[in-house]
């Protein structure tokens, strides 16, 4: 008997430390959280793994990865999600251009490390680039970002149109949620912080540690959607939102090492698809977004080490029509994105592959800066008292430690 308790006592200690190291904080490699246990390798002359493991490989110092976080359309599938895409750098940095709704999944999917999420860039004001917003706002905040969130983006024709009345409807929208936080977790996470900048201007609006983002204007439905290019220790980032060819693109975009623009469907998919008749159908395919053909040309004119398609339903009945029609007007590097797939950058190498996400995967919860990040007082006076006096007393367990 005696031995079999013992033999209880040790599974009970071992199931602990089980516990405790599943949930334990993640550990810092090179400055950047990995969830605990991780031990990211050196990639070495280019032997990359068939897939990319989130959390497995070290960023080479001048190397550049980007992930499709999404590359799909306003109405999202779980296996296409809107459009954003995340830029990672060798020197830490992180950037996300677009966030579409949907694209948290994939960062909480790739246990990104969500302190330092703390930078996006938008292209325009459309729910399928930007509708992630609030989430990644909160969830970044719960998730280890105790700094503020920074929104890059257009003006509009008017200021109620453009991105900082954007952003502060969010934060009004969502006073609820962030006061309701506010106390328990660092102060500073709960704040959004918008960066509006003219998108009729080809401007830099972002130059900090060697990382030079610029913004130029794109041409769609109707004024402030713009495109960027993001230049960083010799490697260059095009990211184009939604717009027909423009002549500001050919010119920021021209020899770019990685360049990303949509590739919408042909009008009669889009028929068939939508539903729509012919007219509509042009309308939305190749007046207000670029068909297979329009970013074949784009590309042709561009030359970049890779170009990048994306904005359309990955399925089959339609995928292989849109490739063979980008291929009629271009015919250099070419990847037609899919949700999760990888680029990593070199000078000298390109390597594309697919991501392999957990999908029971959760955020890598709180970081050691969770210890020493300032709090503000707990917020008082949140609940009416005749509210709080409705609680049942004696249900719910007393604490087991202190709590003051
Ligand atoms: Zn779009
Ligand atoms: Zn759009």
């Amino acid at each position: 008997m005696k031995k079999i308790i013992a033999h209880l006592v040790i599974l009970l200690f071992c199931l602990g430390c089980l516990h405790y190291t599943a949930l334990a904080k993640p550990d810092k490699v090179d400055g950047v959280n990995v969830p605990s246990g991780r031990i990211p390798q050196d990639i070495k002359n280019n032997k990359y793994p068939r897939t990319f493991y989130p959390n497995t490989e070290k960023l080479g110092k001048g190397e550049m990865r980007i992930t499709a976080l999404g590359t799909g359309m306003p109405t999202q599938t779980p296996s296409n999600k809107s459009a954003s895409f995340l830029v990672e750098l060798g020197n830490g940095d992180k950037f996300l251009f677009d966030l579409g709704v949907g694209a948290t999944d994939m960062l909480s999917g790739l246990q990104a490390d969500y302190g330092k999420l703390d930078k996006v860039f938008v292209s325009h004001l459309h729910t399928d680039h930007i509708g992630d917003l609030a989430s990644l706002w909160v969830a970044g905040w719960i998730g280890g970002r105790y700094t503020p969130m920074h929104v890059y983006g257009p003006s509009g024709s008017s200021p109620e149109l453009g991105t900082k009345v954007h952003v502060d409807h969010i934060r009004a929208a969502w006073a609820w949620d962030v006061t309701s936080r506010a106390g328990t977790l660092p102060n500073a996470g709960g704040e959004i912080v918008a960066h509006e900048f003219d998108f009729s201007k080809t401007a830099v609006v972002y130059n900090e540690n060697g990382v030079e983002v610029t913004a130029f204007p794109a041409i769609h439905i109707r004024d402030g959607s713009v495109s960027f290019r993001l230049d960083w220790n010799g490697l260059s980032f095009v990211f184009g939102g939604d717009s027909v060819p423009n002549k500001w693109f050919l010119k920021e975009a021209k020899g770019a090492d990685v360049v990303i623009h949509e590739c919408f469907f042909t009008p009669e998919q889009w028929m068939k698809i939508a539903g729509f008749p012919y007219k509509q159908a042009y309308w939305a395919t190749t007046i207000i977004h670029t068909p297979p053909e329009g970013f074949g040309k784009i590309m042709s004119e561009i030359k970049p080490r890779m170009a990048v398609a994306y904005h359309y339903w990955n399925h089959r009945d339609v995928e292989f029509e849109i490739y063979e029609r980008v291929r009629q007007t271009y015919d250099g590097p070419l990847t037609m994105a899919d949700d999760l797939t990888v680029l990593n950058v070199t000078k000298d190498h390109i390597e594309v592959r697919e991501v392999t996400i957990d999908h029971e995967a959760w955020a890598q919860g709180t970081s050691t800066e969770w210890d020493t990040a300032p709090r503000g007082e707990p917020a008082t006076g949140l609940m009416a008292e005749w509210l709080k006096s409705g609680e049942v007393k004696g249900f719910n367990p007393p604490p087991t430690q202190p709590i003051d």
